[in-house]
């Protein structure tokens, strides 16, 4: 806090990371400069260097507090983990001990391996593995309730170099992107840049809920989303709570969560409501992918942790609510050199303008070649509710490209020219007839899973509690992969301007059928995209053979991002985490209903009995209002006894079958099934039972009373 009593942002921003300034602050100035070079050209740390950045970085975080250190890393749980280590050595002979952190402990660790999930990787090779720091992410101190403690962003992979984790890829990815980007770059005359870096910017969507009712959810606590609910007389369709006032505790929430992060050196930018209610949306300024990613975790993690310091509950499940629009994240992704120039940005000049062109249809180009790749790196149990809902993207992928750049392709693609630009700017004709244009950003198409807004894409498609770094990495090498096959063609041609020319020609037309500027939620997109041959994936668990098709297999390998051996075993964890997590929704809906909602109900019948028949002998009265309340009551809970038996019959069944696609399938069709048989009458009776015996709080209590 500044006197003034008002934070002082820039004082606070980056406060608890090792970053660039304390490094260069802190350490010698050739191992400054080592490490420096390290991190920009991505090399290999040296012992004698490592040891001296981790002694000092160890002095810094105990003046933070930090009694200990940890690798921090990202297994295929979707969530981080870290294993604590203390700095301190045994005890000496004076019974004193020593703070001690060296070179080999900052840039390896070993934690168990075999605890996380690993696909036939584990029968395969060893079990063990080992953490490896991912040098351009920064070291930080977290501080919470349980202490000080140094984390240090790693790389997870087995001891014969499987990747076990999201990081890992993600890196090789980036390598992938920069080497063909900076080919394409030289063919257009640059010799400056010295490396290409994609940017990601994540807009995060999250609900908060009041933590004490969140407690009686047993639905929520186990399974992240309500099982059972009966839709609040009031949903969003007011339109009322997207930009509207954040409510004072809401607010109070915010503030912290933004202290905290931007200590952490993450740039918390936006913040707003969203359409539903009790939903918002925490957007940080762009970073380069390994980093944006590490920052989304940070700041799911902060969403949560600094909620329950709020008395709040922070969901960030996709689908949190049946029938409220649920989260997603919108993944801002461009291609940005060293020196500051966006390849997605159009550019001022025709030259760069060619230059962009190529790149936007070798955009194209990738996404259409590998649309069913994208569409599952954004696949996740929760998702399936979301995507093709009339509330988020469809499943089906396509490219918004808006008006103006649309003008610009159908130009070339009827006549090999584009010589005007619909922006109604002076128009320029350059060297070989492309006309330069301003970006249009103005136009925004909410419905497009994948939309071009003016120096970026947005691929919106992701859900919101899976890491970022999937759909990371299959954009870096799908668009690595389009750039070498450009660069391939260009490198030979002997009139270049003629052949870049023709390429984006060529590209242009052969995709054009993966652009579409219209409506993403219409039934009309629907039968479109299937009359183009345009894959609709409906469900993860259709998505996810996607990821070891011959055609993924050869574009991975080739860029060296996965072996088949590591896509093979993806597939594996895919389909076991589907089985995994539907088996205990299914498992938290049978112990609901069985514990608390039919006994209640139950209840509830018998008060009702006892009214008619008492209210029959005090008076002779009129009792069948009663009469039809106990009949409808008693022969929805016959309904929910029914299908609460299937359930658990198919629950049984599932958890039975050998682990593969058969039994995610199975969990697909009969256990997801069966448990929106239940859900159905149980919602009924939600809306006939007498509030106050209802065992939990209803959507309208979660939703309107934060
Ligand atoms: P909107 O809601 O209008 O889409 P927001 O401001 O909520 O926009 O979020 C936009 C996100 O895109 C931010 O995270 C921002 O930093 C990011 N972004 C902006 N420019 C780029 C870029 N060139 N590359 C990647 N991400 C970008
Ligand atoms: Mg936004």
């Amino acid at each position: 806090m500044s006197e003034t009593g008002y934070l002082n942002v820039a004082e606070i921003f980056g406060e608890n990371v090792f970053n660039d300034a304390v490094m260069q602050e802190r350490l010698p100035k050739k191992v400054y400069k080592k490490l420096k070079e390290v991190i920009q050209e991505g090399r290999e740390l040296d012992l004698e260097t490592a040891d001296v950045v981790a002694h000092e970085m160890k002095e810094w975080a105990i003046e933070k507090g930090a009694t200990h250190y940890t690798h921090w890393f990202q297994p295929l749980t979707g969530v981080t983990a870290e294993k604590h280590d203390s700095f301190i050595t045994a005890p000496m002979e004076n019974g004193k001990v020593l703070m001690s952190f060296s070179g080999k402990e900052l840039i390896k660790g070993e934690p168990d391996a075999s605890s996380f999930p690993s696909g036939g990787l584990r029968a395969t090779f060893e079990a063990r593995g080992y953490t490896a720091w991912d040098c351009t992410s920064p070291a930080f101190v977290r501080q919470d309730a349980a202490g000080a403690t140094l984390c240090i962003p790693t790389a997870f992979c087995s001891y014969t170099g499987e990747a076990l984790d999201q990081k890992t890829p993600l890196l090789r990815s980036m390598e992938a992107i920069n080497e063909q980007a900076l080919r394409l770059v030289r063919l257009f005359g640059n010799t400056t840049s010295k490396r290409v870096t994609p940017s990601v910017g994540p807009e995060q969507e999250y609900f908060i809920v009041d933590r004490q009712k969140y407690l009686q959810r047993k639905d929520l606590i186990f399974t992240g989303r309500t099982l059972f609910g009966a839709m609040p007389p009031k949903g969003q369709e007011m339109d009322d709570h997207y930009f509207g006032a954040i409510r004072e505790r809401i607010a109070a929430f915010m503030k912290d969560v933004n202290e905290e992060l931007w200590k952490l050196g993450v740039s918390a930018k936006t913040q707003h409501n969203e359409v539903a209610p009790a939903q918002h949306e925490l957007a940080p300024i762009y970073a380069q992918a390994n980093i944006a990613v590490d920052h989304n975790q940070l700041v799911m993690e902060t969403l949560k942790k600094v909620a329950g310091r709020h008395g709040l509950q922070c969901l960030l499940h996709e689908k949190p609510f049946a029938g409220v629009n649920g989260s997603g994240k919108h993944n801002n992704w461009s291609i940005t050199t060293d020196d500051g120039i966006n390849l997605l940005e159009p550019g001022k000049t025709p030259h760069e303008n060619v230059q962009f062109l190529l790149v936007l249809t070798c955009i194209l180009k990738a996404v259409d070649k590998h649309a069913d790749l994208l569409r599952e790196s954004a696949a996740d149990v929760g998702n399936d509710h979301r995507l093709g809902a009339n509330e988020a993207p469809p499943a089906i992928v396509s490219v918004y490209l808006g008006e103006q750049l649309q003008d610009v392709l159908s130009q070339l693609i009827s006549t090999g020219e584009a010589t005007h630009s619909l922006a109604g700017q002076k128009l320029e004709t350059g060297v070989k007839t492309l006309p330069d244009f301003m970006k249009d950003a103005t136009d925004r198409n909410r419905t497009s899973p994948f939309a071009f807004t003016g120096n970026k894409f947005e691929f919106r498609m992701v859900g919101s509690q899976d890491s970022i770094a999937q759909p990371n990495v299959v954009l870096n090498t799908i668009v690595a992969e389009a750039f070498a096959e450009a660069c391939d063609v260009l490198e030979k041609a002997d009139d270049f301007d003629m052949a870049v020319h023709d390429l984006i020609k060529e590209y242009a037309t052969e995709h054009q059928g993966i652009v579409f500027n219209g409506n993403g939620y219409s039934d009309e997109w629907v039968a479109e995209a299937e009359r183009r041959g345009l894959p609709n994936i409906r469900s993860m668990v259709d998505a996810i053979p996607a990821l070891n098709t011959e055609k993924s297999v050869k574009l991975f390998e080739k860029f060296k991002v996965f072996t088949k051996a590591e896509l093979d075993s993806r597939v594996e964890i895919e389909y076991e985490t589907y089985s995994k997590e539907i088996n205990i929704e299914a498992r938290a809906a049978i112990d609901i209903a069985t514990k608390q909602i039919i006994p209640a109900v139950i209840k509830y019948t018998t008060v009702l009995a006892e009214s008619i028949t008492s209210v029959k002998a005090a008076c002779g009265a009129d009792v069948s209002a009663q009469t039809e309340i106990l009949t409808q009551v008693s022969s929805l809970l016959a309904d929910s006894k029914k299908a609460l038996a299937k359930l658990q019959e198919v629950t049984e069944k599932a958890a039975e079958m050998e682990e593969g696609r058969d039994q995610a399938v199975y969990y697909r069709d009969e256990v997801k099934t069966a448990m929106d048989e239940l859900r159905a009458p149980i919602d009924k009776l939600e809306m006939l039972v007498d509030k106050s015996m209802w065992p939990m709080p209803s959507y309208g209590d979660l939703l309107f009373e934060v």
